[in-house]
């Protein structure tokens, strides 16, 4: 065994929280077009070890257009977009039973969630299914993420779940990112045509030669190709994330990559908690600003939450999600964090405890007004 397969095998088993996405190409028998039931309940097994020592995981699961369309009698082939859309609302549904019904045998409830573009590159919605995420990941769920294919134009679509997989790893700040695919990594040419092509175990960075040895390596079923993996890489390595192509086909997947199976691993730039702190407290210009008491700033130095009952002043206009500045009372810039409330609601809640805000809103809102995750000290 090499150094770098160790590591990689390493890789897998301590991260913390783990997305794995799942090609169309491996979930769905290509000869029936129904769903490969005993290679996902192999899967299942590997999923319930990972959550049994105590890793979360998330799983990006593509197969809903390849279930729908033998279902409603389309053509092989390239569908089009509507066709895709119209497909996707039948397999979504198979999809999410058949996910259900490997999984749930193993004491994990299964959580559909559905995301778009949108959703995850807008800031608030962004939040809003981050909180989703964790919220479930707490519960003890596991989620099953597609893109709403259905509703999704041509504009606002992925189209491919490799890159998906990688924003959910960067919103749910995952720290491995496995892409199962029906290859096993990235290769110097496409082997298919250059036989002598290198493996490439280890991607520490990747430059414009990785990207140029992506090619274009479509498989039939699914449509994420190398250049989309090499995309997704980069998504997920920037956000703290190691990410792994490996080969899916065969039996207990994961559990080959743990025992040391080859695949390829792209490196992550710094931790997920630093890349997230970075996002927020470098590249995101404030929206507005807090005033808080003194006890209030003294706890965030302390590593806490921000509470409604320790701001004294709200100014500028922001909405949810937006990035506020947090001053103490002489004037010193304490923090920078997303606002759980929009400016008016926050004005509405400065300085009130935490059991009044129900009221005080008409609704039950977070008990923070900045979370300690979405939070840096300065
Ligand atoms: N969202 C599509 C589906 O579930 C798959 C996209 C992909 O495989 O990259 O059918």
């Amino acid at each position: 065994m090499t150094q770098a397969v160790v590591a990689g095998h390493s890789r897998l088993a301590a991260a913390r929280r783990v997305v794995v996405k799942i090609g169309s190409a491996l979930l769905v028998e290509q000869s029936t077009g129904r769903v490969n039931r005993g290679w996902l309940e192999t899967l299942a097994e590997d999923v319930a070890s990972l959550r049994k020592r105590g890793q979360e995981v998330v799983l990006v699961s593509s197969g809903a257009i390849a279930l729908g369309r033998r279902q409603l009698g389309l053509p092989a082939g390239k569908l089009e977009l509507e066709q895709s859309q119209a497909a996707a609302a039948v397999g979504q549904i198979r999809l999410a039973h058949a996910w259900k019904e490997v999984l749930e045998p193993h004491g994990c409830a299964v959580a559909q969630v559905l995301l778009t573009l949108g959703d995850t590159e807008q800031r608030r919605r962004y939040l809003n299914a981050r909180n989703t995420l964790t919220t479930l990941l707490k519960l003890g769920a596991v989620p099953v993420i597609n893109e709403n294919d259905t509703v999704a134009t041509a504009e606002i679509r992925y189209g491919d779940n490799d890159r998906l997989a990688a924003r959910v790893a960067q919103m749910a700040s995952a720290d491995c990112l496995v892409l199962l695919s029906d290859v096993d990594g990235l290769y110097s040419a496409d082997p298919t045509r250059t036989p002598d092509a290198r493996f490439i175990d280890e991607v520490p960075r990747i430059t414009p030669e990785v990207e140029a040895m992506a090619g274009g390596s479509a498989s039939d079923v699914g449509s994420g190709g190398m250049t989309t993996k090499v995309q997704a890489a980069k998504i997920a390595v920037a956000a703290g994330c190691h990410m792994c192509v490996a080969a899916g086909r065969e039996s207990h997947p994961l559990r080959r990559i743990e025992s040391g199976e080859r695949c390829t691993w792209f490196l992550a730039e710094g931790s997920p908690v630093a890349a997230r702190k970075q996002w927020i407290g470098g590249t995101l210009k404030p929206a507005g600003e807090l005033v808080v008491d003194a006890g209030a700033a003294q706890a965030l130095r302390q590593g806490k939450s921000l509470l409604p009952a320790g701001v004294v002043r709200v100014s500028g206009r922001f909405d949810r999600g937006d990035t506020v500045v947090v001053r103490d009372p002489d004037g010193r810039e304490v923090a920078r964090g997303l606002s759980a409330y929009a400016s008016t609601d926050a004005e509405l809640l400065c300085g009130r405890r935490s059991s009044e805000l129900e009221g005080l809103l008409g609704y039950r809102g977070r008990d923070e007004i900045i979370h300690r995750d979405d939070l840096v000290l300065v």
